[in-house]
């Protein structure tokens, strides 16, 4: 039987970026009009400072500018609400990001109810949940969009297709499933208290797998020819490597799945690059609304 076929995010996002940096090259050279991000980190969560670090560096490289704010981990949360309005009112800020998870004295929902929904980059905000699903133009959530772009540039028109979502986070699951949705596909969310997950798995034309267990959908859980999107990003040991080596696996066991499934995400270098490259797409089209122009097709 032949393998499925490798969705390779990593090309995808170089081709998003590179449509990203010759859209700011086009506002700059027409309008005067540079993309400007600002990303809030709140502490020294390792993992964050990473990611911090590369959208930093990614932003720069498209010719947007790009702010980090670093904020010390006990930063009470009036300072952070006060900055964001401060952000909310600089023209030359267009997209704010406040990088998650937050320190437990900052509530989570009251700092992203603080940003203009229409700098809300992450598209977290209520308002723009709200238009989402109502179908309205809306800054879209990064993780989820970049497996909508990946699932159309592979398949086409996605009209009826059966689409299962496992995982129903705000910033994952749920978005996903109201972009399928508005693509017209059959959607089910499904989640820890799914019963027969197997089954209703085995069902779906498109998997998105969103849980965060590593490898935890087997391949004798996927339709033959079904196209599987991984979007988990689980750390875990690797004593085939060394001892106290680490590895990063998906929440699908890519090595029974890529024999059933028709195309498949790997981990890494599949849903990952795109979370950026779409935040930077975000950007660029905040900057575009804000300023009464038409936002390029990105
Ligand atoms: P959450 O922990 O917020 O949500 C996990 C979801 O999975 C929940 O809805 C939960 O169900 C469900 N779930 C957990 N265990 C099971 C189970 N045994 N059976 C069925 N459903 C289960 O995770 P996120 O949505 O934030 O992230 C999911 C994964 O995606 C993680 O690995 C994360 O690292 C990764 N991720 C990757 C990104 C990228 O850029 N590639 C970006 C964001 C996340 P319930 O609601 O019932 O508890």
């Amino acid at each position: 039987m032949s393998e499925a076929e490798i969705i390779d995010g990593k090309a995808f996002a170089k081709r998003l970026r590179d449509r990203v940096t010759v859209a700011v090259a086009t506002l700059k050279a027409d309008h005067n009009l540079v993309p400007g991000l600002t990303v809030v980190l709140v502490g020294e969560d390792a993992a964050s400072q990473v990611y911090v670090r590369n959208k930093g560096k990614q932003t720069q490289e498209t010719g947007m500018i790009s702010d980090t704010i670093r904020l010390d981990a006990a930063t009470p949360e009036q300072e952070l609400l006060d900055l964001i309005e401060k952000l909310n009112g600089d023209d030359a800020v267009h997209g704010i990001l406040v990088q998650l998870p937050l320190p437990d004295q900052i509530d989570e929902a009251k700092v992203i109810a603080a940003i203009n929904p229409d700098k809300d980059v992450d598209g977290f905000h209520v308002v723009n949940v709200g238009r989402l699903w109502t179908g309205a133009t809306a800054p879209v959530p990064c993780t989820p969009y970049g497996c909508l772009q990946m699932l159309k540039e592979t398949l086409g028109d996605l009209t009826g297709k059966r689409a299962l979502v496992l995982g129903r986070s705000n910033i994952v699951g749920k978005p996903m499933a109201a972009l399928l949705l508005n693509e017209h596909c059959t959607v089910t969310i499904a989640h820890s208290r799914t019963v027969d997950l197997p089954e209703r798995c085995r069902e779906a034309d498109i998997l998105i797998a969103a849980v965060g267990r590593p490898e935890m959908v087997k391949g004798d859980w996927i339709k033959p020819g079904a196209t599987v999107i991984d979007v988990g990003i689980n750390r875990i040991e690797a004593p085939e490597k060394g001892e106290g080596t680490t590895r990063l696996v998906g929440d699908v066991d890519f090595e029974s799945a890529k024999k059933v499934a028709g195309h498949i995400t790997p981990v890494p270098g599949g849903v990952g690059p795109m979370t950026i490259a779409n935040l930077l797409r975000n950007a660029v089209i905040a900057a575009c609304r804000q300023n009464g122009l038409d936002a390029p097709d990105l």
